[in-house]
């Protein structure tokens, strides 16, 4: 038995309390604590978007740079409180080190959030579990920042080893080489191997920082819903634009309630063809598939524009080399015989693929005829 399969039996069963009365779960709030009216006036307009039961709010904030808004630490604690009191919402916030854990139960935090930047330090994810022995309290683990499953799987298993057993997982995209047009890349298909692998664990998509933009919110929630994931959470600001961080990615708590009566009704209509057929998980299979083709076609442009730029240079001309690529064309069609597919299907399009670049280099050196 592989050491992943074993693993997961011993999760098994540990599913998360949160997502078992009103799916989606819906979390939201800033991606920062900024100030008492922020969260305060946010966590108002929130209160009144049906679905949201979760506020959440960063307090300490892992940044790249040092010199940008590090969170407001424990002080904003104290708001997330207020927070509460006034809405009735659970609050939640990401913890990152043992000592953060401490101060984050002390004041009445509800569920705790581990961040992608430190899903990937074993060390720090062994330090929260240590302080986390004991307690009962929701704790949610974000994907490591690279698309490396054991390292999401090894930090559920060491909360679960800790006795965290109202566990679940949060789906935020991987840095990949290309994560265009995303922030971080969903690559969706590598998130369900952990469902496969944990079939229990509640997964939940973290919108936000997949999107990276607003305008891909809709899409990616849209996806997760539809691959069956139990919650979403949303970054909200009640004045965006003015947020201290990810400033790009927030929305304003109307335009979540916009967003979610969206999603709802078309949700409403997958699930009712959906009924578990087969025909229907080949269909999202195809799609995820063709988002992938799509990131490749993304990654390709990118490099061939690279390579006119150049082979402009060193020969004073972005003329492809006939010989060539007579060479790799041959050598695609053997790997699509060897791999089962139409050769003839291969060649379109390749050669279209080959016309197109042809066409947008030599065109915009002038040299098109
Ligand atoms: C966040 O949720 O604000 C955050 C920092 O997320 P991540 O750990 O996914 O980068
Ligand atoms: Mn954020």
């Amino acid at each position: 038995m592989s050491t992943a399969a074993h693993s997961s039996m011993k999760l098994a069963g540990h599913e998360s309390q949160l997502a078992k009365k009103n799916r989606p779960v819906v979390i939201a709030g800033p991606c920062s604590a900024e100030s008492e009216e922020q969260m305060l006036e946010t966590a108002r307009g929130l209160k009144k978007v049906k679905g949201v039961t979760v506020f959440r709010a960063g307090i300490w904030k892992p940044r790249t740079r040092p010199g940008s808004f590090q969170g407001v630490g424990v002080i904003g604690l104290e708001w997330l409180k207020s927070v509460k009191q006034e809405t009735g919402l659970r609050t939640s916030c990401e913890v990152a080190t043992a000592g953060q854990v401490e101060l984050a139960l002390q004041q009445g935090v509800d569920i705790l959030l581990i961040g992608a930047h430190t899903t990937v330090n074993p060390f720090l994810v062994q330090e929260i579990a240590d302080a986390l022995k004991g307690v009962q309290v929701p704790v949610l683990v974000k994907n490591p920042v690279n698309p490396d499953l054991q390292l999401w799987l090894g930090a559920l298993e060491r909360l679960h080893h800790s006795g965290v057993t109202d566990l679940g997982a949060m789906h935020r995209g991987f840095s990949t080489l290309d994560n265009a047009p995303y922030r971080n890349h969903p690559k969706w298909e590598h998130a369900l191997e952990l469902r496969k692998l944990v079939p229990e664990l509640a997964m939940y998509c973290d919108a936000s920082h997949i999107a990276g933009r607003r305008s891909l919110l809709r899409p990616v929630s849209q996806r997760a819903l539809d691959l069956g994931y139990d919650g979403l959470m949303v970054e909200t600001h009640f004045n965006p634009v003015a947020a201290l961080s990810d400033a790009q990615q927030q929305i304003m708590p109307q335009e979540l309630h916009m967003l979610l009566q969206a999603l709802k009704q078309q949700n409403a209509q997958v699930e009712k063809g959906k009924q578990g057929t087969q025909l229907e998980k080949l269909r999202k299979e195809i799609e995820l598939l063709d988002d992938e083709l799509l990131a490749l076609m993304s990654r390709r442009t990118k490099v061939s524009a690279q390579l006119g730029d150049c082979s402009k240079q060193a020969t004073q001309t972005a003329s492809p080399d006939p010989v060539r690529w007579d060479l790799v064309l041959e050598n695609l069609l053997q790997q699509a015989s060897t791999a089962g597919i139409d050769q003839r299907f291969v060649e379109t399009i390749f050669q279209e693929v080959r016309s197109q670049y042809a066409r947008t280099h030599l065109y915009n050196y002038g040299m098109s005829s």
